[in-house]
């Protein structure tokens, strides 16, 4: 499958690995936005929010353990961060397969952009 995603975590292709087990990997964002930007992903490909099944209930969840995890290990949890799925065009979805940006270490606006 030609998914640069799926070729990360298959350790295919090089990415700044932060976190991995046999369902997820954490690697940081090629291109930050913010001081800490890791993206967070399952193994399995899933392209999009709008694909997700209750049977993806645990996983998903487990992206958001691990992601609280990281924002701890960056020094985040008490200043603050933010967690973002982009959900197709108009959200800005570059990448179809699942990914779950931890992005802080500066102040974030709100609302995004
Ligand atoms: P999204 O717009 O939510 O689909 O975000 C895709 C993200 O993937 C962007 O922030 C990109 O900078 C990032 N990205 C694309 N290719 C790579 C790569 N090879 N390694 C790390 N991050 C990547």
């Amino acid at each position: 499958m030609d998914c640069i995603f799926c070729k990360i975590a298959a350790g295919q292709i090089p990415a700044k690995k932060v976190f991995e087990d046999g369902e997820i990997v954490a690697f940081r964002d090629i291109n930050p936005v913010a001081p800490t930007h890791v993206l967070i992903i399952p193994r399995e490909h899933i392209e999009t929010i709008n694909d997700l099944e209750p049977g993806h209930a645990a996983i998903v969840g487990r992206l958001h353990l691990a992601a609280r995890e990281l924002a701890r290990q960056e020094g985040l949890a008490e200043r603050g961060y933010r967690l973002v799925f982009n959900c197709g065009p108009e959200a800005g979805q570059a990448v179809f397969h699942i990914h779950l940006h931890l992005i802080g270490g500066r102040k974030l606006s709100w609302p995004p952009g």
